[in-house]
């Protein structure tokens, strides 16, 4: 008598290749859904998850065409049912295969060990295994308000937006809501969320001292395979406590996940922006639902959607919101004060009383900072005789000039050449930068205060930090703990130094540019200036033991728009009702769900011409069924080229999401079989990005 069944495996395939969803296998040994498996596909072996098991041999396949699977790693626990309905979930939102999904969530280093290997690491593992009752070393005296948000956490369960202001200590909240969790369940699990967990070490390291070490582990891209591996198995058998990562970490195995907190819940990056395009704050609110999870979401500056969700469950909201408006320990919010740049002279970078204000705290032994979102030197190169203008040769963007070591750059498909003598164009000398950028900045810093002296009598000192300065390991944590360390007075950056830091010392916020993002085509853009001006004025007067208020300018000329209006008074709820209002007018996100689907071609002509196509067979669909998503007609991206390859994009909108969803899923049909045709040949990829960050 024979044991066989039939199982259904996720592997790995090739993005948009006929094999997109589960592949069938014969299997002679014991297995159960969510066991690990390696199975053959053509010549090679593949690690694979089954997905589901089956008595009978599958109808439509012959017995005999069914390979086997290798071998069972049987040593690790099945993946659970509820990690496959997510994997599940987040494969049909983001219109990926599951395979794909299943496969991306877990460690690399899997794929390389086999059973025995598996098996002997498992057993090194276990002997360092101790589940049981969590200790949590006890925090500082929670101030009322973080009581009152701890106290609404353990009385309600799902979705709650914490609110709170940069500084009022939310960190804390954090701490707090997984200690409960994890001292009522003696085996209870909980993940902590960060956008970039190499910009807030501090985090780490605070969640590490209360916990103990060996309840935490963490994962993001930072850390090796063979870390990675220890790390998931780890959380997978229940060992780790917490977890702390960044995105992927939504995909973690947690058999037993009491509470998921997304720190900096509004932040870009918890949007994955290649493969499958997943946000990881959707679908840990997901998540939160399919395990009877909480769900905390973080920020001083809510994203508009989590905003809207968090409306009084009379309008319909389906968040619980708790606000915490107060700083910690009587510190203040600086305060804001606008530069109108129309009244100073012309081309000023920075202008007199930012001049003032930095010579001031570097008198008194306090630091500043400086934000300008835009690395390099200059942004363009420019030949005012013939107009010639740095241009890149593969992409409809600009090369940017960087000082440091002559180059000119293109930020999107990374082609430097060394900054010509002459113009290239007509041969004039006298090329010259147009704009100007975060190096810029420091070089004119560093002739501003040339002649100012600390209080010791020693010169300013001034640092910069930009993904330009720290494009090696380690060199971010090295500059950040220069300045926590006081050895910097003035520091320059892009929005990387804006983020969550606990810098004691800043009593000076500068931004030196921020009007681009105010009149950019982007609808978002407004959204992330407030959200990135409001965390920069968050860095700004931590201690409240020093004796100086603290200040935030902002070099603008537009003062009176009503977005630094509303950052003047510190106040993102007018900020946020302000922005909702012109959102419902314009039938924009979050009261409206969009899709994009973008084609990417040799020639624009056939990027578009493929959606055309597209959207031919979609309306044919749409008024069968009479659903409610409208398509608009392919355009070019904004950014248009990129490294040769022309890009164009097709938005759908509609009130419903899974309107939206059903269409989605009708094209992915219909883009497989249209890129099977000749005419459509030159279709290079395409993709679909639901709920997009830009549009
Ligand atoms: P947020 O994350 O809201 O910006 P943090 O959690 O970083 O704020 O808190 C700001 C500062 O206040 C930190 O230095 C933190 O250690 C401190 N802090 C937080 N809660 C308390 C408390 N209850 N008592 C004393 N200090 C606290
Ligand atoms: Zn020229
Ligand atoms: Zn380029």
């Amino acid at each position: 008598m024979t044991t066989d069944c039939w199982v259904d495996v996720a592997v790995q395939t090739p993005a948009h290749s006929a094999v997109g969803g589960l592949l069938t296998y014969r299997c002679v040994q014991t297995v159960q859904a969510g066991h690990l498996v390696r199975v053959p596909l053509g010549r090679k072996q593949l690690l694979g998850v089954v997905w589901s098991v089956n008595k009978q041999p599958p109808q439509a396949l012959k017995a005999d065409a069914v390979r086997d699977v290798l071998e069972v790693l049987d040593a690790v626990v099945p993946l659970s049912t509820n990690w496959r309905q997510l994997v599940e979930f987040g494969a049909r939102y983001y219109q990926r295969a599951i395979g794909e999904v299943a496969l991306t969530a877990l460690p690399p280093a899997l794929r390389a060990l086999d059973r025995t290997a598996l098996a002997r690491r498992l057993r090194r593992h276990a002997a360092d295994a101790t589940p049981g009752p969590l200790q949590a070393l006890a925090g500082p005296a929670l101030t009322p308000e973080q009581a009152q948000v701890l106290q609404a956490l353990g009385q309600h369960s799902g979705v709650h937006l914490l609110f709170g202001n940069t500084g009022s200590g939310k960190t804390e909240v954090y701490l707090r809501a997984v200690a409960d969790r994890l001292a009522a369940d003696p085996l209870a699990q909980a993940l902590v969320m960060v956008p970039e967990i190499n910009l807030t070490p501090q985090l780490e390291a605070r969640v590490r001292e209360r916990f103990g070490h060996e309840a935490v582990v963490s994962m993001h891209s930072g850390l090796t395979p063979a870390q990675r591996l220890r790390c998931w198995l780890a959380a997978h058998a229940g060992q780790a406590r917490i977890v702390l990562g960044t995105r992927m970490a939504v995909f973690a195995s947690l058999p037993r996940l009491r509470l998921i907190v997304v720190d900096e819940e509004h932040d870009p990056s918890y949007k994955q922006q290649e493969g499958a395009r997943y946000s990881a704050r959707d679908l840990a609110v997901y998540r939160g639902r399919l395990d009877g999870a909480l769900v905390l979401l973080g920020s001083a500056t809510p994203s508009l959607e989590s905003w809207y969700l968090s409306r009084p469950a009379s309008e319909g909201g389906r968040y619980h919101r708790l606000h915490m408006p107060s700083r910690i320990g009587a510190a203040r919010l600086p305060t804001v004060r606008r530069v109108d740049m129309n009244h100073q002279p012309r081309r000023t970078l920075l202008s007199a009383p930012v001049l003032q204000a930095l010579q001031e705290r570097v008198s008194r032994g306090e630091q500043s900072m400086l934000l300008l979102n835009r690395r390099g030197y200059a942004p363009v190169l420019h030949c005012g005789d013939c107009g010639w203008k740095s241009e890149c040769r593969h992409c409809s963007a600009f090369r940017v000039f960087h000082k440091t070591d002559r180059t000119l750059r293109c930020h999107h498909c990374g082609a430097t050449e060394r900054v010509p003598q002459v113009c290239p164009s007509c041969g004039n000398a006298d090329i010259a930068p147009l704009g100007r950028g975060t190096e810029q900045l420091e070089e004119h810093l560093g002739e501003l205060l040339a002649g100012v002296r600390r209080a010791d009598g020693t010169g300013v000192r001034i640092a910069r930090i930009d993904a330009d300065t720290t494009r090696l390991k380690g060199s971010l944590e090295t500059q950040l703990a220069q300045v926590h360390a006081g050895e910097v007075d003035v520091l320059v950056g892009t929005q990387m130094i804006a983020k969550g830091h606990d810098f004691r010392r800043v009593t000076l916020v500068v931004a030196v540019n921020p009007d681009t993002a105010l009149f950019s085509s982007d609808f978002r853009a407004a959204e992330r200036l407030f959200a990135l001006l409001m965390q920069a004025a968050g860095r700004a007067g931590r201690d409240a033991a020093l004796a100086h208020p603290s200040e935030m300018l902002v070099q603008t000329f537009h003062p009176s728009h009503p977005l630094f209006e509303a950052l003047k008074r510190h106040d993102y709820p007018s900020f946020a009702q302000h922005a909702l209002s012109e959102r419902a007018l314009a039938q924009l996100p979050p009261l409206m769900h969009q899709a994009l689907l973008r084609a990417d071609a040799r020639s624009q002509e056939v990027a578009q011409t493929f959606l055309r196509e597209v959207q031919a067979c979609l309306n044919v669909t749409d008024d069968s069924e009479g659903s409610s998503v409208q398509i608009y007609p392919p355009v070019p991206m904004s950014l248009q080229r990129v490294a040769n390859v022309e890009r164009a994009q097709m938005l759908l909108e509609s009130t419903s999401r899974s309107a939206l969803q059903q269409m989605l899923a009708g094209a992915q049909t219909h883009m497989l079989a249209l890129r099977q045709q000749p005419a459509h040949r030159g279709i290079v990829r395409w993709l679909v990005d639901v709920d997009p960050q830009t549009i």
